[in-house]
């Protein structure tokens, strides 16, 4: 029922989270309308996101260079280390301005309902980075969710016998709750109140 170029387009918009079929067609029918020279900006900024960004090979972030401008940042404390779920989750806690210690992004939680197992998500990586002596915190930073209480858990019995200090973030994140979405404030006082496991 639509021209071809905008049905392609409506289908792309609708693999993105959160767009159904009829915000799809109200972007793709926005974007036939948009400057020329807007819509090509866009269109490179959409493959470069991909084509020009890495994981970190030390911390698993999101970088255009590697290692990652936090992990060659020489002012940064490398004696603590805070694990996150995703790339997205160090950008929220960078906000805060308020940490100088370093990363490192899991990509993903345990679930054992959806099959992920240790070997799945960026563990083996972290545990190298622990035999480096200079570590003597790895703060636990996954969301307040089963898996991210049961991850953090399987963290800390994999980390405490190396008689490095484990801690976990305090929660007035509520239960349930998404580091990439607490403000500023909340997420300080989260780091601030942090208890040993
Ligand atoms: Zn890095």
């Amino acid at each position: 029922m639509y021209p071809e170029p905008i049905a392609k387009l409506i289908d792309s918009f609708m693999k993105l989270p959160g767009i159904g079929q009829k915000t799809a067609s109200r972007l793709a029918f926005f974007v036939n309308e948009m400057p020329e020279v807007d819509v090509a900006e866009f269109a490179k900024a959409i493959v470069s996101a991909k084509r020009d960004l890495h994981f970190c090979s030390i911390c698993g972030n999101l970088t255009q260079e590697d290692p990652c401008n936090i992990c060659s940042d020489g002012l940064r404390d490398p004696s603590i280390i805070l694990v996150v779920e995703e790339p997205k989750d160090v950008l929220a806690m960078e906000k805060m301005r308020e940490y100088r210690g370093l990363y490192h992004v899991l990509h993903g939680v345990l679930s054992p309902m959806e099959g992920t197992g240790p070997e799945d998500i960026n563990i083996t990586s972290l545990i190298t980075r622990l035999h480096d002596e200079s570590v003597k915190e790895v703060i636990l930073a996954t969301n307040a969710t089963t898996e991210g209480e049961a991850t953090a858990i399987y963290l800390s019995r994999l980390i405490k016998p190396a008689g490095i200090k484990v801690t976990r973030l305090a929660h007035g994140l509520s239960v349930g709750s998404d580091i990439e979405y607490a403000d500023e404030i909340t997420l300080l006082k989260a780091v601030e109140g942090r208890r040993e496991l």
